[in-house]
């Protein structure tokens, strides 16, 4: 891109595309690095996930950590943590209906699809990647790799801005990100919403279908739970029964 840069900045946006795609295969392996599941070796794993966070922008120990989180208690209502995770966390309609209105609109806006899959996912991997704001204090090696990885990073844009110029490192890293953030925080939107994966508890299910849409409650107990820690992405969902047999709850 930087090549085509001086001939054409049309071309060099549409090349933002590919190059964007080819970004969200970057962040899969990473995410394969850091399930230890792309290599057979762990250092194999946390070498190739360090050198992918360069490209992602995202701090591998860190992230890798957190994530293994989220897949532990991503379906468990019952082990729900700060909630910060709007893409796969959801309050159940009892609990939305409980909330003043106030709180549902502040629960609501930030899921509206403009801000959740526009404007939100190049602000999460450009800014708030760069923070280790739900990081534990604990976690001294994960907050460590979070400023190790803003280090590399201001370095490595520092000696492109030297050598290329601001200008053409904004145009074509920023269309890049854009293009990359958004179709990656989708990919993880859709694999946490996909027709069949359920929210379980204490009382049985509670949530399941499309929980991004509507919500849509099953008598608890009516199914059994799917497993903890099972990959939304390669998973196979138990049969579901159609939404006609359901009673849907629509928010108010
Ligand atoms: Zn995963």
């Amino acid at each position: 891109m930087y090549l085509v840069y001086p001939v054409s900045l049309w071309l060099t946006l549409a090349l933002s595309v590919p190059t964007g795609l080819f970004l969200v295969r970057v962040f899969i392996v990473q995410h394969d690095c850091g399930h230890g599941a792309f290599f057979s070796t762990r250092g194999a794993n946390t070498l190739v996930g360090r050198l992918c966070s360069l490209i992602t922008l995202t701090p591998y120990a860190n992230w890798a950590r957190q994530h293994g989180a989220h897949h532990a208690n991503w379906n468990n209502l019952d082990r729900r943590t700060t909630g910060s995770d709007i893409y796969s966390a959801c309050l159940t309609v009892r609990e939305y209906q409980a909330l003043s209105r106030w709180r549902r609109l502040l629960y609501r806006l930030p899921r509206h699809p403009l801000i959740a899959h526009v404007l939100l996912p190049p602000l999460i991997f450009a800014l708030l990647y760069r923070l280790p704001f739900d990081t534990p204090r604990a976690w001294m090696r994960e907050r460590m790799s979070v400023h190790l990885t803003n280090a590399s990073l201001v370095t490595m844009f520092a000696i492109l801005v030297l050598l290329l110029g601001w200008h053409e490192v904004l145009l074509v890293h920023a269309p890049i990100l854009v293009v990359s953030s958004i179709s990656g925080v989708w990919l993880f939107f859709a694999a946490a919403s996909l027709r069949g994966v359920a929210l379980v508890g204490r009382r049985g299910m509670e949530l399941r279908g499309s929980v991004a849409r509507r919500f849509v409650l099953a008598p608890p107990s009516a199914d059994p739970p799917l497993a903890h820690g099972q990959h939304r992405l390669s998973s196979c969902a138990p049969p579901q029964p159609s939404r006609a047999q359901l009673p849907a709850a629509r928010l108010p």
